[in-house]
């Protein structure tokens, strides 16, 4: 099957109610672009205004608890974020991964959580600097792929985020090579463990992407799609990565 391409927007903890205007204006020019699937995955508390101001879009979340409910303050569980409007979640985020500790188990039990509850799933693996430096960044994020992958989904509803850690919001990007390296690498382990299902994962590259070097990472092998964070906060900057992937 051939693979859709797919550019997520990761706003982060950003966003005021005014910014619904912003991410119309991302959705009302990604309607030039077909055959391109675009999401927005907004703060928790635009979600809802999010997803009944762009009907019919992908709004997402940035994480959820693995538990569908319970007594665990402060936490969002997946069906919450389904009840909302959301169909996508993030899991595994460098930035939860490292500032709360969650580990391929946590993460693991955070996409079977979006999974159950209907929602499409983006995970997401990458290793910290040192570990690139010391040439171990394909066993690092084979493992977190060991780990954190459930054993049962739908991959159409499972897509793999490359995100090294030293690449998000630095200006840093791997080579074109190296990110075909380790996008064959993840496919390769996906197929080894899973079969054919690894044909129709996607796998995003995620970490400055911008417009001016959304093309060449997008041609990369194995490269279905970007996951975007400070770039995909105004239509200006993430647009023309849209159309990058859409020139594909
Ligand atoms: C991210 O955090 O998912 C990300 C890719 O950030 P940025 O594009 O800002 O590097």
């Amino acid at each position: 099957m051939t693979r859709r391409k797919y550019v997520v927007g990761n706003w982060k903890m950003n966003g005021l109610s005014e910014a619904i205007g912003e991410a119309q204006a991302i959705f009302a020019a990604a309607g030039e672009y077909p055959a391109v699937d675009v999401a927005i995955c907004p703060p928790f508390t635009l979600i809802g205004a999010m997803a009944a101001a762009a009907a019919g879009r992908t709004v997402g979340g940035q994480d959820c608890h693995s538990a569908a409910s319970g007594a665990f303050t402060g936490s969002v569980a997946a069906p919450m974020l389904a009840d909302i409007g959301a169909s996508l979640v993030i899991v595994g985020h460098s930035e939860r991964r490292e500032g709360f500790g969650e580990s391929d188990a946590d993460v693991c039990a955070k996409a079977e959580a979006g999974l159950a509850a209907g929602l499409s799933v983006i995970l997401c693996v990458g290793e910290p600097r040192d570990v690139r430096e010391s040439g171990g960044a394909i066993d690092f994020v084979l493992a977190q792929i060991a780990g954190s992958v459930p054993g049962e989904f739908d991959p159409a509803r499972l897509a793999i985020a490359y995100e090294p850690i030293w690449a998000i919001g630095t200006g840093l990007v791997p080579t074109v090579g190296d990110v075909a390296a380790i996008h064959g690498a993840i496919r390769g382990a996906l197929a080894a463990r899973f079969g054919g299902k690894a044909e129709d994962m996607r796998i995003l590259y995620g970490g400055s992407v911008n417009g001016e070097n959304a093309a060449e990472l997008l041609d990369a092998g194995d490269v279905d799609g970007a996951l975007v964070g400070g770039a995909s906060l105004t239509a200006a900057k993430f647009v023309p990565i849209i159309a990058a992937a859409a020139d594909l």
